[in-house]
């Protein structure tokens, strides 16, 4: 086993009520506006009334193993970490946006006060502090599991394997680090 974790997310859309209480939980732990937001819930209308259906499509930063925001940032700003996280130091953002264009999941937000570009950031201090990301431990569904695909044990790793799942975008050739379940 590898001792070095590797971060990653498993939503399970089927789940998802649209609550939006995971959008919530992570403006509070960022300390986000309330019109700024990581996480957003896309909803999806099928069918006719009474015939009808609504689902929903959990989205934020896929944390990409290979992330074009990264390749056109021209200050460094914008890393990626051994475990897997895509970072940004805010001190070396210049708030070009080239990230913003770059990113094809929209997954980037601009700090209007201090102009630099941050977005999910998988919640490091909560990580390091041995807790689960906020929009997995407030989910009150159960749709969001998170944990290190490093370790063949963790609870994501045999998901992985038992569930069958895909990832947004996958002829981007991007590599997400999210993974989803979605109805047929
Ligand atoms: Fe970069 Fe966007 Fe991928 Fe996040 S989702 S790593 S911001 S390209
Ligand atoms: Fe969906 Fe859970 Fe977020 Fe509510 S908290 S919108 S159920 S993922």
């Amino acid at each position: 086993m590898n001792n070095q974790p590797k971060w990653a997310m498993l939503i399970d859309t089927t789940k998802c009520v649209g609550c939006h209480s995971c959008r919530v939980a992570c403006q509070n732990q960022n300390g986000l506006d309330v019109k700024e937001s990581f996480n957003r819930i896309e909803e999806q209308e099928f069918g006719v009334f009474p015939d009808f259906n609504r689902r929903f499509t959990p989205a934020q930063c896929q944390h990409c193993d290979n992330p074009p925001c990264i390749r056109v940032c021209p200050t460094g700003a914008s890393y990626k970490r051994s475990d897997g996280i895509v970072s940004i130091d805010t001190n070396k953002c210049i708030g070009c946006k080239y990230c913003m264009v770059a990113c094809p999941y929209n997954a980037r937000v601009i700090n209007i006060k201090e102009g630099y570009i941050h977005k999910c950031g998988f919640c490091l201090e909560l990580i390091e502090d041995g807790q689960a990301p906020a929009c997995v431990s407030t989910c009150p569904m159960g749709v969001r599991v998170f944990g290190d695909i490093n370790d063949p044990e963790s609870v994501i790793s045999k998901m992985l394997i038992s569930k069958k799942t895909h990832r947004l975008g996958e002829s981007l050739d991007t590599k997400p680090s999210i993974y989803y379940i979605t109805r047929k």
